[in-house]
């Protein structure tokens, strides 16, 4: 029902940035080689992702927008083991409920458009063959006022929004993303997989120089990635990324690990940029916590800490510094 998905909305979908992580994780599940990000007064007038992924065909294009209609993993265990990001089959219908959303989709022998408001089928037909998905969300909680009333000043939800599509980024090197706002373009990486790039991408080919690479590993756990030199700082943690097997992940510990290998090269308050990139058995990875909130546990967590700032700590007097 309507109500359902609002309910369930109200889990996956809190803000703008939810949508766009909703659908760009819907576009690199569907094998995208590129992926555009429009967004329009941060998020709140309109989000448009265009791919040219897999598509859905015409056949299950109504399924897509039915709650828990996923045509991906099924439990939890799989998240960390399985590249996709999806697995409730709830954003979809979820978004749907508390917007308007037109979905253009073709795989290339189908082609159909459908349009839904306030949970409701307005219409669908058939459309070009473009390959890929193009789906674009307008009056986001224009049915919900709670919500709406919710929400942070435009250029927090827009820092939101930057922040989801450059960890996806940096955890799709290969993808070609890009991310406008109001015309304006905030992101663009090349999609050639070289995660130094999209380092530079992101935060500036001055500053993506002043990184330096860093390799480590024990029986359970592989680390790859790049480590700001201590002149690089920031005032904020939230340029501290970890990924694990390819998931962009929050956890507080492996964080001040990342902080704690700088030791006293840090400035009080000031924090590294990093991008730090596990590898370990999906075993190992606690799942029991709320997916869209990131945050995962890990068995062993300590050897790991250790592991990243030794890591760093050894990489960093190597500079010199
Ligand atoms: P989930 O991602 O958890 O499966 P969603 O509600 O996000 O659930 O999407 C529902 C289904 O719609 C997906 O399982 C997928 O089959 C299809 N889908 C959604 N977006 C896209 C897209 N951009 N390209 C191809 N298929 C898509
Ligand atoms: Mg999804």
């Amino acid at each position: 029902s309507v109500l359902a998905d609002q309910i369930a909305a109200g889990e996956v979908v809190e803000r703008p940035a939810s949508v766009v992580k909703e659908l760009v994780e819907n576009a690199l599940d569907a094998h995208s080689t590129r992926v555009d990000v429009l967004v329009q007064e941060a998020g709140v007038r309109s989000i448009r992702v265009i791919d040219d992924g897999d598509g859905i065909a015409a056949d299950d294009v109504l399924t897509a927008f039915k709650r828990h209609a996923t045509s991906k993993i099924t439990s939890r265990e799989d998240l960390f083991r399985v590249h996709s990001l999806g697995f409730r089959g709830e954003a979809l219908p979820s978004i749907a409920s508390v917007a308007d959303v037109t979905l253009v989709t073709s795989t290339g022998t189908s082609g159909t458009s459908i349009h839904y408001r306030g949970g409701k089928l307005v219409h669908q037909a058939p459309a070009p063959l473009r390959q890929g998905t193009d789906i674009t969300v307008t009056d986001l909680f224009y049915n919900t006022p709670a919500r709406l009333k919710y929400l942070k000043s435009p250029q927090t939800e827009l820092a939101n929004i930057v922040d989801v599509v450059n960890r996806l980024a940096l955890s799709y090197p290969n993808v070609a993303i890009r991310l406008v706002h109001n015309s304006k373009e905030l992101l663009r990486t090349a999609g050639r997989g070289d995660l130094q790039r999209v380092i530079a991408g992101i935060y500036g080919v001055k500053n993506a120089r002043k990184m330096v690479a860093i390799k480590g590993q024990t029986d359970d756990f592989q680390l790859t990635g790049y480590v700001a030199l201590p002149e690089l700082t920031r005032a904020s943690r939230q340029y501290i990324s970890i990924l694990i097997n390819g998931r962009a992940i929050k956890n507080q510990q492996l964080t001040k690990a990342v902080i704690a290998g700088y030791g006293s090269k840090l400035m009080v308050g000031r924090y590294p940029i990093a991008v730090i990139a596990l590898t370990m058995d999906p075993l190992m990875v606690d799942v029991n916590v709320h997916p869209t909130k990131q945050e995962v546990r890990l068995s062993k967590e300590p050897v790991l800490a250790k592991l990243i700032s030794a890591t760093i700590t050894a990489r960093l007097a190597d500079e010199n510094l």
